[in-house]
């Protein structure tokens, strides 16, 4: 079952200075349960790619569906995580988390009991009347992804969500995410610039590659394995 399917995607920016190709020619689908890492060099790209895929950015050429359908706009059948945590600093764990949920019209005893849930599985249930600055970095992520996952998106759009954690910690959440995504039916799309992470996590890797001035490649690799 196809997901998502980006087809001849391409995205220019226009500046006083000129024009930058940010992606061109991109053509690439993930499936149900899949986890599919990008991987590639600083400036290849992979900002913009998973910026338009969430409907952050408009793209230039080409077209995204989700389940056959084009993106057009954020919406809850995408959920993001960014390497800045982006939490309410205002709001508890629960009430971060029950945001998306109450948005979406569930009323408030329904999206709590379902915070609830989705914090339980994110490790954090002793949590949930603590504030962001009460966290731990990996903890704040934990409930990003959490809150990520409440409003029960058809794909999670993870752009580099461990790169400002340190190594101990970082190594924890990627196993803690391949728990996470075993045990739930969610389709990832990771970006990271570390090969290491994509080959533990990703059961397909995509290495986007900069070819400034030609056209440029998203190339399928097989994931290494012991
Ligand atoms: P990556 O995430 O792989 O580091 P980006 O998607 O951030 O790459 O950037 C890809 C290219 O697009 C770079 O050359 C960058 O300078 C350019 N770019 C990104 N955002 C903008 C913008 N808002 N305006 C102009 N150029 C941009
Ligand atoms: P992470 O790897 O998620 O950043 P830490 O390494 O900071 O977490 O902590 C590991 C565990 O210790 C956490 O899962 C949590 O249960 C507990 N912990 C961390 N910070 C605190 C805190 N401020 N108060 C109580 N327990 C904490």
């Amino acid at each position: 079952e196809v997901i998502l399917e980006v087809k001849d995607l391409g995205k220019t920016f226009d500046s006083a200075q000129g024009e930058t190709v940010a992606l061109r020619n991109i053509n690439f689908k993930t499936h149900r349960r899949e986890f599919v890492c990008v991987i590639g060099p600083s400036g290849c790209g992979k900002s913009t790619l998973i910026r338009i895929l969430a409907g952050l950015e408009s793209h230039t050429t080409g077209e995204v569906l989700l389940d056959g359908k084009p993106v057009d706009g954020p919406g809850p059948d995408r959920g993001m995580v960014f390497q800045g945590y982006t939490l309410f600093p205002w709001l508890s764990v629960k009430q971060n988390v029950m945001f998306g949920p109450e948005m979406n019209g569930h009323g408030k005893l329904q999206a709590e009991r379902e915070a609830r849930q989705w914090i339980d599985l994110v490790g954090l249930s002793k949590f949930v009347d603590a504030y962001p600055h009460q966290l731990s970095g990996g903890m704040k992520q934990r409930v990003a992804i959490a809150r990520a996952l409440a409003n029960q998106p058809r794909i999670l759009l993870m752009d580099e969500p461990f790169g400002a954690l340190d190594a101990q910690t970082r190594g924890k959440m990627q196993a803690h995410m391949l728990d996470i995504w075993k045990n739930i039916d969610i389709t990832v799309l990771f970006i990271t610039h570390d090969l290491d992470e994509a080959i533990f996590l990703a059961d397909r890797i995509l290495v986007l590659k900069a070819h400034p001035g030609e056209v440029q490649e998203l190339i399928e690799v097989p994931v290494p394995r012991p």
